[in-house]
């Protein structure tokens, strides 16, 4: 490698990643890898090796045919409530976070992802990260350089709006932490285009993947919790970094309505879906 690649990578992660993996504050008051076909080989006894998949060594094919884009991937979280108490609100995203550490495990096992788990931390008004400090401008954040889903008071104080607010938190950033151990955040380079739009196709694929988790992690998803959501979908603090409300809704359907997260493939899409 050519100590010019290095330096281009370094770069655009450091620029990239605090600007990446924030929640936009909440407003009102309330194609898989191509698995190499074996060739039958009829006078051979022994049974055939399995092909070991591979991560797509092309930063752009990873990114468009990431292995993760043929996962579903179910789980058995508890039926979300409103929490009373902020102690009550670090319990349950801790208890959402497990859940999806093992939903996520079983998952990325038939992938050559490997798993890790994310680390999560609590503050109240600003920490310090290796993604630079944080404040409330964003209620949650995930920091690739360190792995952690961070959650302000904001967080606490917003997962009171309406009844999966937390496990929307908790899916969003969760999602973030799935494209990081996935290889996406590392190549997000090679789109080699405005730096706004390859954000927003990193945010609008996280949010489409947390709103198909809602669907499927078993929190009690409803038509009334539907309505909630749509509701969310009308406000945006961030249009340039995480997109219009039109885009977030556009990809917030696809994510109700998807099969398995092939639907959350926002590096094929056209840059006008993504505005
Ligand atoms: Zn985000």
């Amino acid at each position: 490698m050519t100590l010019a690649a290095v330096v281009v990578v370094s770069l655009i992660a450091a620029l990239a990643v605090p600007v990446f993996t924030e929640l936009p504050q909440r407003r009102d008051a309330p194609t898989a890898v191509p698995t190499p076909k074996a060739t039958p080989t009829p006078s051979s006894p022994s049974p055939e090796p399995k092909p070991t998949p591979t991560m797509p060594s092309d930063a752009k094919v990873l990114l468009k045919k990431n292995p993760i884009y043929r996962l579903k991937v179910p789980a058995k979280c508890r039926y979300q409530s409103i929490p009373a108490s902020e102690a009550a609100f670090r319990k349950q995203v801790r208890s959402l976070v497990d859940c999806q550490n093992s939903a996520w495990k079983k998952a990325l096992s038939a992938t050559p992802v490997k798993f890790t788990k994310p680390k999560v931390k609590f503050y109240t008004n600003s920490t310090k990260t290796p993604c630079g400090k944080l404040g409330t401008t964003f209620p949650a954040s995930y920091c690739s350089g360190d792995t952690t889903i961070y959650y302000s008071r904001a967080a606490y104080l917003q997962g009171r709006y309406y009844r999966l607010s937390v496990a929307h938190f908790v899916m969003h950033e969760y999602a973030h932490h799935v494209q990081s151990i996935a290889g996406i955040l590392g190549s997000t380079w090679a789109m080699k285009e405005s730096a706004a739009v390859t954000s927003r196709r990193v945010e609008l694929q996280a949010h489409c993947i947390a709103h198909y988790e809602l669907t499927v992690a078993g929190v009690g998803y409803s038509a009334r919790d539907h309505q909630s959501i749509q509701y969310q979908w009308d406000y945006t603090n961030d249009p340039k970094g995480h997109s219009s409300t039109k885009a977030e809704r556009y990809w917030g359907e696809r994510g109700l309505d998807a099969t398995n997260l092939g639907s959350c493939n926002t590096w094929t899409a056209k840059a006008a879906r993504v505005k």
